[in-house]
């Protein structure tokens, strides 16, 4: 409750995204919202308060907990659950009013018994696999899997899935074949859901009856910095910042070793920050000697290993640094940023990764 470190996450931006993806989603195609990994870090619960309020009616999730925690937290509309359904999950899905995304018979067939149960129907999506071979059923396999789920009592199959695996790259043609596999399967009278941020900004043709939406609604492109630097209307605006603290200010002399193993040597007397912030706190260890930071809105680098719960910046070249003065790990300060793709790049990863590890394992405060 009283860390040294926080998370601010500006709510405003996330409205502005959903709005803006609105717009390039397009009349007449929901918008869902993926709120799986606690909203990527940002908070389940908040976030998917602000989608709703912005209008949005589907929310996405990875798991069954997932689901019920964002039905407790009040959320109207529906809840769809990605990873599928287990049978001693089953009565969740009708207790909480969720929509299982399916890819065997024999979810098909736990729920329907339930459904047989109950004296109701629950509607449910089937994952189809046209290409990123993850879950789902094959389009060969489809046509039968449907046929046999129509022979059973208190099942509807309300709308049909699928995920692209490169439209993060703009150019990709593997996306333009998988979406031609995807509409040849017809299924036109139930809603059809294939495009993940990078099918709402770059392939329009991919949005169909529903588009879902992660990355983007955080503020970020699918493609990093390349996505910022292409786009040619209003901007995606990034949510989240993680903010510390310098803990302590010391100068050592030339050649000294900073942190364990000693990885870093100076190179002349340094001044050192020590932060209070680690691998605990989701500052990965491979941060180490490549890390930046912003102090009085200048950019400091990581000296040394990250520890579990500090780590050392080099603040020589900026004046008057002192125990107190706010960190900016992620975000802006006067006319600097360091933004999660930034971060991404030193760490070789994505943004996505970021924005778990920094929201997940640290105090959010909302603004
Ligand atoms: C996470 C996820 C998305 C969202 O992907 P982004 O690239 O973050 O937009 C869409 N669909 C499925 C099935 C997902 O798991």
């Amino acid at each position: 409750m009283q860390s040294l470190n926080k998370i601010v996450v500006d709510l405003s931006a996330l409205r502005h995204n959903f709005q803006l993806l609105q717009k390039r989603s397009g009349n007449g195609c929901r918008l869902l919202a993926m709120v799986k990994a606690d909203a990527y870090g940002h908070g389940m619960k908040e976030a998917a308060k602000v989608f709703s309020e912005a209008g949005c009616w589907d929310f996405g999730v990875a798991e069954v907990g997932e689901g019920v925690r964002l039905r407790e937290s009040g959320v109207r509309g529906n809840i769809f659950v990605f990873l599928g359904c287990l049978r001693s999950h089953v009565p969740l899905f009708f207790e909480y009013k969720l929509i299982p995304v399916i890819f065997c018979m024999e979810s098909a067939q736990a729920l329907s018994d339930e459904a047989v149960n109950q004296g109701t129907i629950i509607p449910v999506h089937v994952k189809v696999d046209c290409g990123m071979n993850r879950l789902g059923v094959f389009p060969d396999s489809l046509p039968e899997f449907l046929s046999a789920m129509k022979q059973l009592p208190g099942i509807k199959v309300a709308g049909v899935a699928s995920h692209f695996p490169q439209t993060d790259d703009r150019a990709s043609s593997q996306t333009k074949e998988q979406f031609r596999v995807f509409d040849k399967l017809g299924l036109n009278t139930i809603t059809r859901h294939i495009a993940n941020s990078g099918g709402i900004l770059y392939f329009p043709q991919t949005h169909c009856d529903m588009v879902r939406a992660g990355i983007s609604l955080y503020g970020y492109y699918p493609d990093g910095h390349l996505g910022v630097d292409f786009e040619t209307g209003a901007l995606l605006r990034p949510a989240m910042e993680f903010h510390s603290r310098v803990l302590q200010v010391k100068t050592v002399p030339k050649n000294s070793g900073v942190s364990y193993g000693h990885t870093y040597i100076t190179k002349r007397e340094t001044q050192l920050a020590v932060l209070p912030v680690g691998y605990e706190d989701g500052l990965s260890r491979s941060l180490s000697n490549k890390g930046e930071v912003l102090i009085r809105g200048q950019r400091a680098k990581i000296r040394g290993r990250i520890c579990m719960n500090l780590c050392m910046v080099d603040v020589t070249h900026i004046d008057g640094v002192q125990a107190g003065d706010t960190v900016v790990i992620m975000g802006s300060k006067h006319n600097a940023t360091i933004s999660g793709d930034e971060i991404a790049g030193w760490m070789g990863s994505i943004s996505y990764e970021v924005l778990c590890l920094f929201g997940n394992n640290n105090e959010r405060k909302y603004i």
